[in-house]
């Protein structure tokens, strides 16, 4: 099944009529494989269908999240992004420089902060993890220095 094709299947269960509006909207985020806000979205809407509105892509933005289909993230400069609800959970490690966001997935993270809430009396529902990093950037002279040690 496309993501597209899982989506229109989530909105017919939905009851949500399909206009060309919102296949167009639809479409753009199914091809998305960034974590766009509305404002990005709504740019690239526009280059399938430019009868669409920022409101509307807002609209159909927020009702795909509360459908769970649409997964919202605050990074950094405070502006929801979106990304299809993964099927598999992955945590996100953002580039304060570029903006740039990298999707990881880490079995020995996921297992301890299972223990860190176990070791609390809890039980994990639900958990996000947000890392934030510069790039680092090696002198030549750091390098040789630790070559040597
Ligand atoms: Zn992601």
């Amino acid at each position: 099944l496309t993501r597209l094709t899982e989506i229109e299947r989530r909105c017919a269960e939905n009851k949500l009529r399909m206009t060309d509006q919102r296949r167009a909207v639809i479409r753009v985020i199914a091809e998305a494989r960034d974590h766009p806000d509305v404002e990005e979205l709504y740019h690239r809407v526009r280059t399938v269908d430019a009868t669409v509105s920022l409101a509307t892509v807002y609209r159909n933005v927020k009702r795909l999240e509360k459908m769970g289909v649409l997964k919202r993230h605050e990074f950094t400069d405070g502006r929801s992004r979106y990304e299809i609800t993964p099927a598999r959970h992955h945590d996100h490690l953002i580039d304060v420089e570029t903006g740039c966001i990298i999707e990881f997935r880490s079995p020995e993270i996921e297992r301890l902060q299972v223990e860190i809430a176990r070791r609390h009396g809890y039980q994990i529902i639900d958990h996000r993890l947000e890392i934030y990093a510069a790039p680092i950037k090696c002198s030549g002279k750091q390098q040789s220095k630790e070559k040597r040690s």
